[in-house]
């Protein structure tokens, strides 16, 4: 097998440069592309050759770009591609055009990114491994009749969601018969637009649940592990916003029996890359909802729990390692480190007061916290940046860590508040509110947090 040699990052912002800085610690040059939009963006200048792709197009089409994208590649001898999370990282055309190509994929098999790139096929994968699944449809439903009738004999409220659906987006609760019709017609034209295929199914909507994930990493000798679990149910409209490693309310074997769905059903597809198995938590029971074969935006606390850098890990795995290679430094699974706790808060250029609306503009003044166990990644983070609309709102990810879970949400808080930011709002305050609240502090909160939680607007 091809060693890799040179690697292009088919991303932009902080994840880009979060897979550059882990190339560079393996001596692996790094090529960057952007977009026109992105000229002056800052992951441009972090890789050590970086060209412009997707000319003429969308600056969200920019990114797309699959023969753009792969002839940067041969032009500049790179012969591995980390897609990083979003744009590409779950499309199985551009998987199969490298594998093609001779050009070596950070990243599952096309196979796998097909059989987890969609919620029905995941589910039925889970349902092989006899991991327990929300009660929801067989397959895809097509006539509102169906939903009606899962309805019916399944009980209100229900969730109709994209089967290719992601970020949040392309999910509608349906909370009583009445509803379904017009539930049923928007969720799937939204899927058409959003995801490219109107394919929805149905599922029992979980009354206030955590949302618990876990995260893999597997090699292709056949090893899979966990790295423990992730609790991300602070959320906006069902997007992450804060991210707590391990788990402070999980009750007793509830980590150990969840931890073991999750390998089971990647080990029982070879599951060759990082990946995570996501999970909802309610009255001491957990059901599957789906996998995300890909690095997260919340990779980082699992990171500073265990010490495993997981990049690293997809690195030396698309290069053919075994995970447990001595280079790797990665233990067998009873070694695996779980060392106090960790916490993420995405800080966005969002404005909390007006409905988390985007700002854009110059960041005229950018000074952020530090200290001891304080992890800051950043995309255009700096004095001078234009932050423009064409992108997501992710500014900087602040992760922090301590012995117990009270010191790294008071380092959190120290450490947003020491953040100065002028020219453009973002969320900094209200995550404040978040981190400070009794209710994060002591586990007692769900999904619905932010939404039945007002205090966190002041
Ligand atoms: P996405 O791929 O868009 O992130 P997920 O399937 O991972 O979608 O779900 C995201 C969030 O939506 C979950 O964390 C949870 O808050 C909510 N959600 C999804 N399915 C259900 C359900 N059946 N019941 C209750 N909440 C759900």
């Amino acid at each position: 097998m091809e060693q890799i040699k040179k690697i292009l990052v088919a991303n932009r912002g902080e994840i880009a440069i979060r897979v550059f800085r882990a190339c560079t610690e393996l001596n692996i040059p790094t090529v960057g592309i952007y977009s026109a939009e992105d000229s002056g963006s800052f992951h441009r200048y972090k890789a050590d050759e970086s060209y412009l792709v997707g000319e003429g197009k969308k600056p969200i089409d920019a990114y797309l770009d699959i023969e753009g994208i792969i002839a940067i590649a041969k032009d500049c001898g790179a012969n591995a591609i980390h897609p990083g999370y979003g744009f590409l990282a779950e499309n199985t055309e551009f998987a199969r055009r490298l594998e093609e190509e001779g050009i070596i994929f950070i990243g599952p098999s096309s196979k796998q990114l097909d059989m987890f790139g969609d919620k029905v096929k995941a589910r039925e994968q889970a349902v092989k491994a006899g991991i327990p699944v929300i009660p929801g449809s067989d397959g895809p439903v097509s006539t509102v009749g169906e939903v009606a009738m899962f309805g019916e004999s399944n009980g209100y409220p229900v969730i109709i969601k994209a089967s290719l659906g992601g970020g949040g987006r392309g999910m509608r609760i349906v909370n009583s018969a009445e509803e379904v019709n017009e539930a049923f017609e928007r969720a799937r034209s939204e899927a058409k637009s959003a995801f490219g295929s109107d394919e929805v199914y149905v599922e029992k909507y979980i009354d206030k649940p955590k949302h618990i994930e876990v995260q893999i990493l597997g090699d292709t000798y056949g090893n899979v592990i966990h790295l423990f679990e992730r609790d991300c149910s602070i959320q906006r409209r069902h997007q992450k916003v804060v991210e707590i490693a391990p788990s402070i309310s999980l009750e007793d074997g509830l980590r150990e029996a969840i931890c073991d769905a999750a390998v089971k059903v990647m080990r029982n597809v070879n599951y060759k890359n990082a990946g995570t198995v996501e999970f909802l938590v309610s009255d001491g029971r957990f059901y599957f909802i789906e996998v995300n074969p890909r690095i997260q935006v919340e990779h980082t606390i699992t990171e500073m729990v265990t010490g495993i850098d997981i990049v690293h890990a997809q690195i030396h795995i698309a290069d053919g390692k075994n995970l447990h290679a001595t280079e790797t430094g990665i233990p067998t699974q009873d070694k695996i480190p779980l060392f106090g706790y960790a916490i993420q808060s995405r800080v966005t250029t969002e404005d909390p007061l007006n409905d988390f609306m985007p700002d854009t503009g110059k960041l005229s003044v950018y000074r952020s916290g530090g200290g001891f166990g304080v992890r800051l990644d950043a995309g255009n983070g700096f004095q001078g940046a234009i932050i423009t609309p064409y992108y997501d709102s992710l500014l900087v990810k602040v992760s922090t860590w301590g012995m117990t879970f009270r010191e790294a949400a008071s380092k959190m808080d120290r450490n947003l508040q020491e953040f100065r930011i002028r020219g453009i709002k973002t969320n900094i305050p209200f995550l404040e509110n978040v981190v400070k609240h009794k209710n994060f502090l002591t586990g007692n909160y769900n999904t619905s947090f932010i939404d039945s939680t007002p205090e966190l607007f002041l």
